[in-house]
């Protein structure tokens, strides 16, 4: 079966064709600019990436020239479009009513709409994406797979904030938590990896890209995971602030002559290891650089960026009393390995420790890093969400 996959954002979107039966990509590309002027990225497997600038006015024209991209009888991994068999789409927000992926019919799409509040710059976006490969390909079944579902499973004790309970009643203030295909995806694996019974397992997974979060995974199911009613709760990420005293936002209004929109600007994209090195690169590659060149607030940014993920263990380490595992993944948890150092240094009370040279030479490959077989292990798992996606897609049709 071949699935596309479509993660489509407000000017972009990026695309997978994924052959589910070996699980390898036919071809993958992305289509940016939007609405603004175009440029399509296409690279089929084992084949150069080819760039087009191309007109898409509309996300429409967008996915039409991914068709023809796909079906292209030179470079075009099928040879028509009866070859794509479904399509998944990632929806950034479920709210309360998608504890799992769903078949999109035209009820399901009305029920996601109304979470767009929760999520308003991703959700309007995925729709448009939907919508539009509904038209295009009218007789293909489409799956929608959320970001927010796997989280479902947290208590009220993990999802409810202290505040009046009428918000949660009336506005659905909860804890959703995001990248939640990530989070499934890397802890059903490190299970399988590292031979745990994923049913009787305390998994901590640290998601660490440019978005970042940690989950608890408890026999399997998300009990806890750091990201809140939006992206912006939880760890230093890159130019996100992550926790702070919510009192902050009224001082620095004030100090600053912000307004509520402004605040949030600050806090969403001018705070996080960018923030706090003056508005500098938000990338770990330049960061590391920097540290080496002897810039102290990169490396200040770096240290704050570690103690808060070593933080987030120990709390959900607590909340599952006990952990077997911790997993990295993502940009930096797969490639940074000072992070992964730095964070492991704070867990020698759990027994923890990590190979040092292992851990310099792991880039993007799964990879055990503890030493001690009988301990905590820690261990880099690389996330695939695309993957995830097309897996999730055949599994519900
Ligand atoms: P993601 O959001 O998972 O795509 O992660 C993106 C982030 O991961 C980038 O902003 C970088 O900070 C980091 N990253 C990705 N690749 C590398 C690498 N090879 N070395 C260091 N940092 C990396």
């Amino acid at each position: 079966m071949n699935v596309l996959v479509i993660n489509c954002g407000s000017s972009s979107l990026k695309y997978q064709l994924i052959d589910s039966v070996s699980e390898s990509v036919k071809a993958k590309g992305l289509c940016e600019r939007i609405g603004i002027d175009g440029r399509l990225v296409y690279q089929k497997a084992g084949g150069e990436k080819e760039i087009t600038e191309a007109a898409m006015p509309t996300h429409k024209q967008a996915i039409s020239l991914v068709i023809e991209a796909l079906v292209n009888p030179k470079s075009g991994a099928i040879g028509s479009l009866d070859e794509i068999d479904a399509v998944g789409h990632r929806v950034v927000h479920g709210g309360e009513k998608f504890a799992s992926s769903v078949l999109l019919t035209d009820e399901v799409l009305a029920a996601i709409e109304e979470c767009n509040d929760l999520a308003p710059l991703h959700n309007p976006a995925n729709l448009i994406g939907i919508n539009a490969c509904r038209e295009l390909m009218p007789s293909v079944p489409m799956v929608g797979v959320f970001d927010t579902a796997f989280h479902q499973t947290m208590p009220k004790k993990a999802y409810l904030y202290g505040l009046p309970y009428e918000y949660y009643e009336k506005y659905k203030v909860r804890r959703y938590g995001f990248h939640g295909t990530s989070h499934s995806f890397v802890s059903k694996r490190t299970a399988e990896f590292l031979g745990l019974d994923l049913k009787q397992s305390k998994i901590i997974v640290a998601h660490l890209g440019n978005g970042a979060s940690v989950s608890a995974v408890k026999n399997g199911a998300c009990v806890d995971t750091s990201m809140g009613l939006t992206p912006l709760e939880g760890l230093v990420m890159g130019t996100r602030s992550g926790d702070i005293d919510p009192a902050i936002m009224e001082y620095i209004a004030k100090k600053e002559d912000l307004d509520i929109e402004g605040v949030m600007e600050v806090l969403n994209k001018k705070s996080g290891v960018s923030g706090m090195t003056r508005g500098g690169s938000s990338d770990f590659r330049d960061l590391q650089e920097e540290i080496k060149a002897g810039n102290e607030l990169a490396a200040t940014a770096v240290d704050v960026f570690c103690y808060r993920v070593a933080k987030y263990i120990g709390a959900y380490t607590a909340a599952m009393n006990g952990v077997d595992a911790i997993a990295f993944t993502a940009g930096i948890g797969e490639n940074v390995a000072l992070v992964r150092r730095k964070v492991c240094e704070y867990l020698g009370y759990l027994g923890v420790s990590i190979d040092e040279e292992r851990n310099e030479k792991t880039f993007g490959e799964e990879t055990v890093l503890s030493t001690d077989p009988s301990g905590v292990k820690v261990c880099v798992i690389p996330t695939n969400e695309e993957l995830a996606i097309a897996r999730e897609t055949v599994a519900l049709l």
